[in-house]
């Protein structure tokens, strides 16, 4: 598979921001500046209360909607979290899993991210897996030691059937929400070598199918940039996707 054919993914991650009033308001304006867009995927997460009024929104749409995380757990005495089942349910296509910020600030760590993928995959919902590092780990020169280690322990032991039902997204820690992008080449670059590393752990085809994302202050002022680079199949996108012009300029404004 040549990358040109490769489906391209557009986004949205609403961390805990908008409410049901919001979130209905959201699509009605988004829908229709989306709705002759056939040629990529458009995907909404909003926070899990949420879910319900966006699906019934986004009904018969071509928008898709993503949890944010979930867990691995069928059912069962585990306060506070959300299972596969659930979401499925409640029409979710997709979940977002090792965001970032679950990284640094909710315990998450590679093992339970390889979990949540495990189960999300089994249940149905196309996971969004999210892999990057930290500033640090850039100006130390350890990008591609920190991507590899977070893609072997979080995706590595997925079976190659369940490899080829998920999307991975590349989002460098120090990008995300500080308004500094990666510039084009320097996400292309770390995409190629994730791609390199689901070929040496999967095989040569699975990675050339691979779809990757890329996270970092994404706006409609950097997209055609970024999507420019034939190595980025989509963007997951915070801020940007909460308004709804500016979510339709990401889905719609990049040369095809
Ligand atoms: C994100 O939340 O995944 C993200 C990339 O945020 P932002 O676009 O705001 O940097």
């Amino acid at each position: 598979m040549s990358a040109q054919k490769r489906r391209r993914v557009i986004a949205g991650n609403w961390k805990m921001y908008k409410n049901q009033a919001e979130t209905r308001a959201f699509f009605a304006a988004v829908k229709p500046l989306v709705a002759g867009v056939t040629d990529c995927d458009i995907v909404v997460a909003p926070p899990f209360t949420n879910i319900p009024a966006a699906v019934e929104e986004a009904k018969g749409t071509n928008i898709g909607i993503s949890a944010q995380d979930v867990f691995w757990e069928k059912e069962g005495a585990f306060t506070g979290q959300i299972s596969t089942g659930m979401l499925v349910e409640a029409g979710c296509k997709y979940s977002i899993i090792g965001h970032s910020e679950r990284r640094q600030y909710f315990g998450e760590t590679n093992e339970t991210v390889f979990k949540k993928t495990r189960a999300a995959i089994a249940a149905g919902l196309t996971p969004i897996v999210c892999i990057g590092e930290m500033l640090a780990d850039r100006e130390a020169g350890r990008t591609e030691h920190i991507c590899e280690s977070q893609f072997v322990g979080s995706v590595g032991g997925l079976t190659p059937e369940e490899f080829s039902r998920i999307l991975i997204a590349y989002e460098p820690v120090w990008a995300i929400g500080t308004g500094r992008t990666a510039t084009p080449e320097i996400a292309a670059a770390v995409h190629k070598y994730v791609r390199q590393c689901a070929s040496a752990r999967f095989s040569a085809s699975q990675a050339t199918a691979l779809r990757i994302l890329y996270g970092g202050s994404v706006k409609p002022d950097n997209i055609k940039g970024l999507m420019a680079q034939e190595e980025l199949d989509g963007a997951l996108v915070g801020g940007a996707s909460l308004d709804p012009k500016s979510f339709a300029s990401l889905v719609k404004d990049w040369p095809r």
